[in-house]
């Protein structure tokens, strides 16, 4: 007699070969076998009448045999003749056969077989049905549930899953598996036996179509099980971070107070709650860990500017970690301009500085005199040291690994408070699920006096409309980005595509000024360029994907982007949103190469429809999945067994309420769900 914990090698038929390729997708013992669920049933439990039979479907039917007959066409092929009572017929067709197996076709006996009904040139066929000869001693076809169909993996047979995961449900029947939402969920669900017995083998009168759609209560079970434990193992690592100690800031409104004097406009009401959110946070003896969500063109970094005064005046240094070096430097100009006046020293750092330079660099971190740093993933590195970093700004988190962002953590003086800028909005589902361990404030208004963008396709055969467009915009003394976006090949191909579209654009609009900026430029160059747009003495600039966050140049507003039908719709709203940012009219014209599919007519719509990030990032979730969208930020929200954030984000409401009761049980009940259900590994790293 099995148990649920045995492992799968003590299986009758499973040898080491097996046991390799079951643990490959993640099936160790006999329990993980029950999690392994259909991805589709048969329906054997009755015999179907042979004109009920209809094509496309399948059905298991029982027959007499009239005649065998073996052909030698191009491919040998073994056909046997079947009828009912009424003279209907059918044929069963071979095309592997062995003589044994034809001697066993008696002419009279009954058969029962079952498969896919086909049309073929003498009426119905089922090609290589599964079939038995009950007057030969076979047992019968005849099931009292529906049969499951397993997702299978390269060298595992169906018969085989079956049995084993047969013997895995015995098992369960007789064991007292722990149903760690039982006491939660009560009456409202049926237990883990009862859901995972029915997902098995449904009976007849099973809502077949519900489980098709995954809406079947005893999906909901599991998923909401599933859901439940990624959410109370980060919600674990949030009270564990609530738990810890970090430096105490004494909210001061000093340079607060200089500084809006000095901005020339004033906060949004989101701006100004976001900022009260983190100077709460701030101002607790627990380490912040929050993210600050907002559109583009939202002002977030001047939310970052507010918080990082605090940690000034308080005798901290900051760090501000950009994941691309144009966004650095950019940050590097953004902040310095607001806090150079109030006699703030910033510190810069990037993987591209020379030796002397970066010396400098170093120094001044290391003595403190640098209150605050900005930098790319150079700040990572060993040779960077700090006097007193007590507090973290990370720009678009999600391009960094988690141990990234944690070796930057090590450098700081107490656990230091961080906040997670992300330029792009995240999908609610995806913040209540995904990002569950963070503290989250969102800023929801665009500054005032923003007009809005008007979005246009056209085929790349309109180009003359395009260039008419951009002289138009240049008469009127406004600013043009370009961008090229070639995916998928070499930075070499993407740069030499900028280069033939800029000759293009030199040819047809002689008198203007038009640059070129692409990755393979050194820094120095990139940035003179950058310097030159942002005065006005380009008029158009042509660019690789390199200016996709971060740049702000308000007297740019018209965006042509290059074949945008090959681009995420977080990518083309982030491109976007370089226009629009100051108060002239803009325009973003989306370049593409008829004809489009339906998924692309879809994401180019619903860019014309919205200027909302948070819509598109829906959308964008809803085509792609959470794995693209999460980046490098592997929480396993992209790989979970049963539960999909996409199709089941209907039921995160209660997946939240009952995670937080799990947070009150003992701390044995809490690992027992969660390593029901997050493996080993990601276990481990959800502990890191
Ligand atoms: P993002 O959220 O995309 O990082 P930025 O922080 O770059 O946005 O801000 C975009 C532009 O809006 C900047 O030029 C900034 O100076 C300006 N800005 C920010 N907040 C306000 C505000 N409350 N009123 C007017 N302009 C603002
Ligand atoms: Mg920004």
């Amino acid at each position: 007699m099995h148990d649920l914990s045995d492992p799968i090698i003590s299986l009758n038929g499973l040898g080491p070969k097996a046991q390799e390729k079951l643990n490959a997708i993640g099936i160790y013992n006999l329990e993980h076998l029950l999690f392994h669920l259909p991805n589709r049933y048969q329906n054997k439990t009755n015999f179907t009448k042979l004109d009920q039979a209809q094509v496309g479907s399948e059905a298991l039917l029982e027959l007499t045999i009239d005649r065998i007959e073996e052909i030698n066409t191009k491919q040998r092929q073994l056909l046997c003749y079947l009828s009912d009572e009424h003279n209907r017929t059918l044929v069963l067709r071979f095309f592997h056969f062995n003589q044994y197996q034809k001697q066993q076709l008696t002419r009279g006996d009954l058969i029962q077989c079952f498969g896919e009904i086909k049309i073929g040139r003498d009426g119905l066929e089922i090609h290589h049905p599964e079939y038995r000869l009950v007057s030969k001693g076979q047992s019968s076809l005849i099931e009292k549930t529906l049969s499951p169909i397993y997702p299978l993996t390269a060298g595992i047979h169906q018969p085989q899953m079956k049995k084993w995961i047969n013997i895995a449900l015995e098992a369960l029947e007789k064991s007292t598996v722990i149903d760690n939402l039982q006491s939660l969920v009560k009456n409202s669900m049926p237990t883990l036996k009862q859901a995972l017995n029915t997902l098995h083998h449904p009976k007849i009168d099973d809502d077949i179509e519900k489980i098709a759609d995954f809406k079947h209560i005893s999906q909901q079970r599991l998923i909401i099980e599933e859901l439940c434990a990624q959410q109370l193992s980060l919600l674990k690592l949030k009270n564990e971070r609530k738990s810890a100690i970090s430096n105490i800031f004494k909210i001061s409104n000093i340079f607060s107070d200089q500084l809006s004097k000095n901005l020339g406009f004033e906060l949004t009401n989101a701006q100004q709650r976001s900022i009260n959110d983190i100077n709460t946070d701030l101002s607790s003896k627990h380490p912040m860990l929050r993210l600050l969500q907002g559109d583009v063109g939202s002002g977030k970094t001047i939310v970052a500017v507010f918080a990082c005064l605090q940690a000034v005046e308080n005798g901290f240094q900051t760090a501000i970690m950009a994941p691309t070096e144009i966004l650095a430097n950019q940050h590097f100009h953004g902040f310095s301009d607001y806090l150079k006046p109030l006699g703030i020293q910033v510190a810069f750092l990037t993987g591209s500085q020379t030796t002397s330079e970066r010396n400098k660099q170093l120094a001044l971190i290391r003595s403190g005199e640098a209150q605050v740093v900005i930098g790319t993933h150079a700040l990572f590195q060993e040779a960077v040291e700090f006097k007193k970093l007590g507090f973290i700004v990370i720009d678009e988190q999600h391009k960094f690994g988690v141990h990234q962002r944690l070796s930057l953590t090590q450098k700081a003086h107490n656990t230091p408070h961080q906040l997670v800028m992300t330029a792009t909005p995240i999908p609610r589902s995806l913040t209540m699920s995904a990002y569950a361990d963070l503290d989250s404030s969102i800023i929801d208004e665009l500054p005032p006096g923003r007009s809005p963008i008007k979005t246009v396709a056209l085929a790349n055969n309109k180009k003359d409309k395009v260039l008419e467009k951009i002289r138009q915009v240049c008469d009127q003394g406004n600013q043009v980005y370009w961008v090229c976006t070639l995916i998928e090949e070499s930075e070499v191909l993407r740069a030499q595509s900028a280069i033939d579209t800029h000759l293009y654009l030199e040819e047809n609009l002689a008198d203007l000024s038009i640059v070129l900026i692409h990755g393979k430029m050194n820094k120095q160059e990139k940035n003179d360029i950058m310097v030159r747009f942002s005065c006005g003495d380009i008029n158009v600039l042509v660019a690789t994907t390199v200016i996709e966050v971060g740049v702000n140049v308000p007297n740019a507003s018209l965006m042509v982007i290059e074949n945008s039908e090959r681009l995420g719709l977080a990518q083309l709203h982030q491109l976007r949103g370089r226009v629009g940012r100051g108060s002239d009219a803009s325009i973003c014209i989306l370049m593409y190469q008829p004809p489009l599919s339906s998924n692309a007519i879809e994401r180019l719509d619903i860019l014309r429809q919205t200027n909302d990030g948070f819509k598109i990032a829906n959308k964008d979730l809803e085509l792609r999945g959470p794995g693209e969208i999460l980046g490098t930020q592997q929480t396993g929200i992209a790989n979970m067994k049963i539960a999909n954030i996409v199709r089941d984000g209907y039921l995160l409401k209660q997946v939240n309420y009952y995670a937080a009761e799990f947070l009150q049980f003992d701390e044995n009940r809490q690992q027992a769900l969660i390593h029901r259900w997050i493996t080993h590994d990601k276990a481990q790293y959800a502990n890191t």
